[in-house]
């Protein structure tokens, strides 16, 4: 008998789980591979296990043995909607408690849905190959085969190759590199000893330079990037600070960041030890260090607390979120902590409008089935709707009370995987004391209904009403003579501004053009930039097609190109322009950002 699955989008069993993989790999740029071994430790849960299951996407698997007495063992493999199940059979006898280490060699393919290789001549300095990993959501099994499920957590060791000159980093602590390891091989080997799940791990490597923010932060990047980011997130031991402050020590000894390419798909990836940020961030005026903050956040809610499928994603997304705004009002004041907040509310409006509102995507907890692929139904929805939810409960139990519950949450749930109900649990006792006010609080509402929060919470709206009414006065205007865009907005004042203009049926051509003269020119702030161009196309205005191309080809983040190449098709005589641009710069698209991009523009 096979032990119970422990998440519908992983082959793992319950009985059989990996608690340690010590990988040995050569990154092969020539030949886009990533080939060596992986030995797993495996904890036997259960009594009589015969059969580990293990998840691989386009793997080639060479042997699998037992680690110790390098005996041959039996491995079936069955294609799954999400890849592969790989069936090891194991030797009889295996007690419970005991541990067996099984070792797999192994190639990844050219194609691996986790990593991304770029050529020298997409990287900032153009002289030297680059690859970077994105594991989340189910893209690890790409990379080796594991239990590809938040639900376990390992820890991990590994040395990796790369060709000599080029540097290795991951997601671990560098314990050793010899950069003249012979045959033109550097060598770096690492090690990760809390554990994690495994859309945690992260190789990134290239030429790759850094300089230090503090004793225990530094900023990674190619040459030409790498002292804008310093100069960009020169504030981060502060960040960090106010973090520990809201939720307890920081247990990662160290926090890095490295600035990938323009094409890595998300703002950041908090990758334990090694944050990966986007370089459509470095705006030159600090003003979108809040996605900072969000990845130091994960290094609690996340990282340490990890929802166990997912289905659950809400406890990593919405907890970051509602936290990261916690510390922005530390940091900035309250006013802007609900500036954000507001702000939030139009992202997941967005999301709400995209799926439908009685899509099953747009709940707080969507199901999974065994063949939905996580990256298909990723919003805002989880982060904002959670991050809502989280609002909603602080303003029953009162800030302080909720403060204090945040500490003890993470204490309670550091280092384990945690399904909504086991925060639900411990929520209710926590606030035991506040039992008749909870009543009123409808959590399978909460959980399950799609669509818009079912509470509206109240928002301080001082900063943003400054920033709608002057929206209203500004779309209004025809005559632009001796006018000057300048109001005196924060970044994030500015944004809901384009947004308020934005969420209208449709916009004049006069306003928008002098933005496109005026303001444009005058930012570096990809959000900024961003949002003139939607308007642009949502006034219709082909005159400036040539900047919402360069815009989308230039950086590949998928919170930018996804709605903006959906605008730019929409815009009458372009839907063909559209398929073109994508199809000629598709391969400098990040795959998981190519493959949503495709299927956003019916390909
Ligand atoms: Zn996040």
């Amino acid at each position: 008998m096979a032990g119970e699955k422990v998440d519908p989008c992983s082959s793992a069993r319950a009985d059989a789980a990996c608690t340690h993989f010590s990988l040995d790999l050569t990154i092969d740029f020539a030949a886009k591979t990533i080939s060596g071994s992986t030995t797993l430790t495996v904890e036997i849960r259960g009594d009589d296990v015969r059969e580990l299951h293990l998840d691989g996407k386009d793997l080639s698997i060479d042997a699998t043995t037992l680690a110790d007495s390098g005996e041959r063992l039996d491995l079936v493999e069955k294609a799954t909607p999400l890849g592969m199940d790989y069936t090891i059979h194991l030797p009889a006898g295996l007690e419970k408690g005991s541990s067996v280490k099984v070792k797999l060699v192994y190639s990844t393919s050219p194609l691996a849905s986790g990593v991304q290789w770029l050529r020298p001549e997409q990287t900032a300095v153009k002289e030297h190959p680059f690859m970077f990993t994105q594991c989340q959501a189910i893209h690890a099994r790409s990379l080796m085969p594991c239990q590809d499920t938040p639900a376990f957590k390992c820890t991990y060791d590994a040395t990796m190759r790369t060709p000599k000159g080029l540097r290795a980093l991951m997601s671990a602590k560098l314990v050793d590199e010899n950069l003249n390891a012979g045959d033109n091989i550097s060598l770096f080997k690492f090690e990760q000893k809390t554990a994690i799940p495994t859309y945690l791990l992260a190789i990134v490597a290239g030429s790759l330079f850094s300089r230090d923010l503090s004793e225990r932060c530094r900023v990674w990047g190619e040459q030409g990037t790498v002292d804008k980011a310093a100069y960009e997130f020169e504030e981060v031991e502060k960040m960090l600070g106010a973090a520990e402050e809201l939720l307890g020590p920081y247990v990662w000894e160290r926090y890095d960041m490295v600035v990938l390419p323009p094409s890595f798909p998300y703002g950041g990836m908090e990758n334990p030890m090694l944050t990966f940020l986007t370089p459509t961030l470095l705006a030159g005026d600090r003003s979108l260090v809040n996605v900072v903050v969000h990845e130091i956040v994960h290094s609690w809610t996340g990282n340490l607390v990890t929802s166990s499928t997912w289905e659950h994603f809400w406890l990593n997304e919405g907890f970051t979120v509602f936290c990261e705004r916690k510390i922005l009002g530390r940091l900035e004041g309250r006013l802007e902590r609900h500036l954000a907040a507001y702000e939030g509310l139009n992202a997941l409006r967005d999301s709400v409008e995209h799926f439908g509102e009685d899509s099953p995507y747009t709940a707080l907890c969507p199901k999974f089935d065994g063949s939905l692929d996580p990256d298909d139904v990723f919003s805002s929805v989880p982060y904002e709707k959670g991050s809502n939810f989280l609002f909603y409960l602080e303003s029953i139990v009162g800030e302080e009370a909720m403060n204090d519950f945040l500490k003890k949450y993470v204490i309670r749930f550091s280092h384990k995987s945690i399904t909504t109900d086991d925060f639900q649990k411990f929520f209710t006792e926590f606030f035991a004391d506040k039992a008749e006010a909870l009543k009123q609080v409808q959590w399978e509402e909460w959980y399950n209904r799609p669509g818009m929060p079912i509470v509206k919470n109240k928002f301080d709206d001082t900063l943003v009403t400054k920033a709608t009414n002057a929206a209203d006065e500004f779309i209004a205007k025809t005559d632009f003579e001796g006018f000057t865009f300048d109001y005196g907005f924060s970044t994030m004042q500015e944004i809901v501004f384009y947004d308020h203009l934005l969420q209208k049926q449709s916009v004049p051509a006069a306003p928008i053009k002098f933005l496109m003269k005026s303001r444009f020119p005058n930012t570096s702030n990809a959000e900024l930039r961003f949002r003139i161009l939607s308007l642009c196309m949502k006034a219709n205005l082909t005159e400036f097609n040539k900047q919402v191309i360069d815009f989308l080809t230039s950086q590949g983040r998928m919170k930018f190109v996804r709605p903006l190449f959906r605008l730019f098709a929409k815009v009458p005589g372009n839907a063909y322009k559209a398929t073109e641009v994508f199809k000629a710069h598709r391969s400098q698209y990040h795959n998981i950002a190519a493959a949503m991009l495709a299927k956003d523009l019916g390909l």
